[in-house]
């Protein structure tokens, strides 16, 4: 099944303006070592064509939010006039990052606003409830790693009622989101249990980098992913890992995603170096490891990931023939209509068609695009009660979407969205890699 000659380590076009975009923020930005929290230089990029404000979807439910170019390129300028200090609306971006996607002129807005939030965040009160709260919600797998011990009274004791009403009133959690359940055995213990990697090889390698997400909660994902990659003779190690950061990013917490960053990059390095290549399963890991880990740190080893990290899909795309192997197989009708929604991340790695383009080339299966709008949650973003209506009402498109479908089954890459989806329809979510795996294990 593999596709010889286009099996080298490069990203295709699928990474094309993600490249070009990184490319051009670090010409017109000083490396990260020359630079603390100085993106001065990056502004002079945009010419105000109020692209990026337009495909905010903030923005365009929260009057109160002033957008992209001004969270981006005019706060740098106005640093680089008076040095002012960083406004608080920072705060409200959720780090979608559809506006990074729509500037058509490379100015680095991402890097800006991590910037930005992270300086806004060093010179908030660390008492106050705002900081606590976003803190635990950037932490969540530190939180998780102790839950997951005695998974079903920490399900019992988050999903009660009261619980959520004291999380509510004291920290700001929204009462409305349902807590995602821990799975009684992790996917870690599960990989444990059966021995590690089944398969060894010396030219089919990967190191799965699966998220905290599909560890304690939805271990059936990262199971699928290493069913689907030996199928297809892979070598299948689980490193150990931290959060990708994901979170952490979009609250500020850089010294927090730091950590995290330094440790994931030094064991993922070290196997890059004996032949492996990073596999992802959420689309929001791969974007932190390829884009925000070299725009914001400079550890050795750092460049070196960034350039082997792959989604799943997209590295069995370009890998191996993963079109053709799905076009010749068939699943046993349990997914008849799949409601799919692309992530934002997986957009702006321009990975937003592939399960639409797999998917209908597969016997059983039907899938309808949803549309191309944000689900709205963004990770943490929808969790916080202030938000909740926003992010709500960011969705509205999609969950529209998703009713006038003909199944009752959604798909998505993005964990956050799947609960966004699951708690808007009811619908049951599902990930691309359990359908593959349906099809070809
Ligand atoms: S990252 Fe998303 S929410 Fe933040 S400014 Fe850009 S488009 Fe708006
Ligand atoms: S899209 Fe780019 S160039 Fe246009 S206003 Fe936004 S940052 Fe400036």
């Amino acid at each position: 099944m593999t596709k010889d000659s286009e099996t080298d380590h490069d990203h295709t076009d699928h990474t094309t303006d993600r490249t070009d975009r990184v490319a051009t923020a670090e010409a017109t930005v000083p490396p990260s070592s020359e630079r603390t929290t100085d993106l001065r230089p990056g502004a002079d990029n945009c010419y105000k064509c109020t692209a990026c404000d337009t495909s905010c979807p903030v923005a365009e439910v929260d009057d109160e939010f002033p957008g992209p170019k001004f969270q981006g390129p005019e706060q740098w300028r106005l640093k680089r006039s008076e040095d002012t200090d960083i406004d608080e609306s920072i705060t409200s971006c959720s780090n979608c990052m559809r506006c990074d996607s729509a500037c058509p002129s490379g100015v680095p807005l991402s890097q800006m606003h991590n910037t930005a939030r992270g300086e806004y965040v060093e010179g908030m009160s660390k008492l106050s409830r705002e900081y606590v709260r976003n803190r635990i919600l950037a932490n969540y797998g530190r939180l998780a790693r102790i839950g997951s011990r005695v998974p079903r009274l920490t399900n019992f004791v988050m999903s009660n009622r009261v619980t959520k009403w004291f999380n509510e009133r004291l920290l700001g959690i929204a009462s409305e989101r349902e807590f995602p359940a821990f799975a009684t055995q992790t996917f870690g213990e599960w990989y444990e249990e059966r021995g590690g990697p089944q398969i060894e090889s010396e030219d089919r390698r990967i190191a799965y980098f699966h998220g905290d997400y599909s560890n304690f909660n939805t271990p059936e994902v990262a199971k699928a992913l290493v069913r689907v990659f030996e199928a297809f003779g892979y070598e299948v190690v689980v490193p150990e890992q931290r959060c990708s950061g994901t979170p952490m990013f979009a609250n500020g917490m850089l010294e927090d995603a730091r950590r995290a960053a330094e440790f994931n990059v030094d064991t993922l390095s070290a196997l890059v170096e004996e032949g492996y290549d990073v596999v992802c399963s959420c689309t929001s890991c791969s974007m932190a490891l390829r884009q925000e880990y070299p725009e914001l740190f400079d550890f050795e080893g750092t460049e070196q990931v960034a350039a082997h990290t792959y989604e799943a899909l997209e590295y069995l795309r370009l890998h191996e023939d993963l079109d053709g192997a799905l076009s010749e197989s068939e699943v046993d009708g349990e997914h008849p209509e799949l409601a799919y929604h692309a992530p934002c991340h997986a957009r702006n790695q321009g990975l937003h068609r592939q399960a639409l383009e797999l998917f209908r080339e597969l016997d059983g299966v039907a899938i309808e695009d949803v549309g191309d709008s944000c689900s709205g949650i963004s990770g943490t973003y929808g969790w916080k009660s202030e938000k909740y209506d926003y992010s709500m009402e960011i969705a509205e498109e999609m969950f529209e979407h998703m009713e006038d479908a003909d199944g009752t089954t959604g798909l998505t890459e993005c964990p956050t969205c799947a609960m966004q989806m699951e708690h808007g329809t009811g619908y049951e979510i599902d990930h691309p890699l359990e359908v593959i795996e349906k099809a070809v294990v």
